[in-house]
């Protein structure tokens, strides 16, 4: 696959995603040549650079050797210094595009990708739909790329909405979750559409359970700042946990055109029943932070102890929840998922449990507790899948245990891109697959603003745990409720 000739922009070229993700995707996406001489480079940001500088950034951003057009594409990148609300900025912007237009046959067509802080995409957004740089020329296409997130809360999102359509319809809008660019994220499409095994056990009448579990090791770092106004609901679950969730649930698409597949992710997340009374959210989430913990060599600090974080915080480093899915094939089916920092293990995965056998004491030397048949598909580390199911344990007693069938991606030659590297690309090419359109943004708010404004006035603390264990007591009770266990615990 090759990008059309356009015009990348970066706003926010001076930052942090644009020097760790988007130029090192870049970089390789030259190595493929997948960026052929007609597509070039332009950074806009408040620091001063001349364009020789930015392009020293390029080349100094990328850990490999480079290659001959990314050294190219380096020597050629232009940079415009402003600041983003001022229009003399997208003045110089628009002088600098039509250069680009005249020196390297972009032929018009632009991607803008906005790599700034979250508040300045709306005031962005306005001020190249009044310099006129929101509209296409004749067969010409103009985008807009948006990071996460996109809002704060339903309402914010839909003013957010309100700002990028001032310059932009929505089949300009290509919102990122790097999540969906992830293999194996895409792997559920192949999983449960390339085959005909799996289909006919897709529903309420052989799953028991769906888990989600969005685990890091990792506390908030250098970015307490961010999560204090962020948490685990917005970072995680709002984006990741319900896209995931509704590729792995969705009905199958009748095609493969990428509006096919997100009328279908919309609907499920549509079918999501919000928890919207009190005692509903009460019974159905649990949030949590982390405090002081780990081992004696390994202490690890509390979430209140890190910089730029309140010392009286209750902001969830940690949430759990039982989502309910009204629809026919997922009816009475609960959706359990779970996210945080500082947990026992880093391991993102969704994971379907199947329905015990009706007879299982026909094996009387079985433990009674035996876990359940499961079909896991691990997003994160060692991508792969796996089934697990009971098998014979070899002697003359007739006693079961669990064994499990993996396959792990490393078994195939390819390497997979990166997540950066496939949404660029699919933003030059203009393929919105994997990108999020703005009824699903409003849907998933619809999902988490009522727990979120819950939680905000409960007048309870928030519920503690420990660093490096699986959440707070709490967590375990939604589960244990229903007669049923996390995947992971200890
Ligand atoms: P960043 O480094 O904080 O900001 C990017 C650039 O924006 C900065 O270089 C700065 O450039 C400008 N900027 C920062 N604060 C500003 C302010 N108060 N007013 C005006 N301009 C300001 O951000 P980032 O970490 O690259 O993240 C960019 C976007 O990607 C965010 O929406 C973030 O949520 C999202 N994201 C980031 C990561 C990541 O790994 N960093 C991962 C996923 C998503 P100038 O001062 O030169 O203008």
């Amino acid at each position: 696959r090759r990008a059309p000739a356009c015009v990348l922009v970066i706003f926010g070229a001076s930052g942090d995603l644009t020097a760790r993700k988007l130029l090192p995707a870049l970089e390789r996406l030259t190595a493929y040549g997948a960026l052929p001489p007609e597509v070039a480079l332009v950074g806009v940001a408040r620091t001063a650079m001349t364009d020789g500088e930015f392009g020293d950034l390029c080349r100094r951003s990328v850990t490999s050797d480079g290659n001959r057009r990314w050294d190219e594409l380096a020597s050629a990148a232009r940079y415009v210094a402003g600041d983003y609300d001022d229009p003399a900025t997208y003045q110089r912007l628009s002088e600098v595009l039509a250069d680009c237009d005249r020196l390297h046959g972009t032929a018009g067509n632009r991607v803008h990708y906005l790599a700034t802080p979250p508040r300045l995409f709306g005031p962005i957004a306005v001020s190249l739909g009044k310099a006129g740089l929101g509209t296409p020329d004749g067969d010409g296409f103009v985008r807009v790329v948006v990071e996460k997130p996109f809002g704060w809360d339903e309402e914010s999102a839909r003013a957010l909405y309100a700002d990028l359509s001032t310059a932009f319809v929505e089949d300009q809008v290509f919102r990122i979750d790097h999540y969906l660019a992830k293999e194996t994220v895409q792997n559920l499409l192949a999983l449960r559409f390339a085959n005909s095994v799996f289909e006919p056990i897709w529903n309420r009448t052989w799953v028991d359970n769906v888990q989600i579990t969005v685990a890091e090791t990792l506390g908030v770092g250098e970015r307490g700042g961010f999560y204090e106004t962020t948490g685990a609901m917005r970072d995680i679950v709002q984006n990741h946990v319900l896209q995931v969730l509704s590729l792995f649930l969705m009905e199958p698409p009748t095609s493969f055109h990428p509006e096919a597949i997100r009328d279908e992710k919309v609907k499920l997340l549509r079918a999501i029943r919000p928890l919207d009374e009190e005692a509903e959210i009460a019974a159905n989430a649990v949030r949590g932070q982390y405090t002081r913990g780990g081992t004696r060599e390994d202490l690890m600090p509390g979430y209140r102890d890190e910089a730029g974080v309140d010392p009286l915080s209750s902001t969830e480093t940690f949430v759990g929840l039982r989502l309910d899915i009204s629809n026919w094939r997922w009816a009475g089916v609960p959706v359990y998922v779970r996210t945080g920092k500082r947990l026992p293990a880093r391991v993102t995965e969704v994971a379907m449990e199947f329905r015990r056998p009706p007879q299982l004491p026909l094996f009387p030397g079985t433990d009674a507790d035996l876990e359940p048949d499961a079909l896991v598909v691990r997003v994160q580390p060692d991508e792969g899948l796996s089934l697990r199911f009971g098998a014979k344990v070899p002697g003359h007693a007739f006693r079961v245990q669990k064994a499990s069938m993996d396959f792990s991606y490393q078994s195939f030659e390819e390497q997979s891109p990166d997540a950066y590297e496939r949404v660029i690309l699919d933003a030059l090419i203009g393929d919105p697959t994997l990108f999020i359109r703005a009824d699903e943004v409003g849907r998933s708010w619809r999902i988490v603003d009522p727990v979120l404004r819950y939680w905000a006035q409960d007048p309870r603390p928030i519920p503690l745990y420990q660093a490096a264990t699986w959440g707070p007591p709490e967590a375990a009770e939604l589960i244990a409720r229903d007669g049923r266990r996390w995947r992971h615990r200890g």
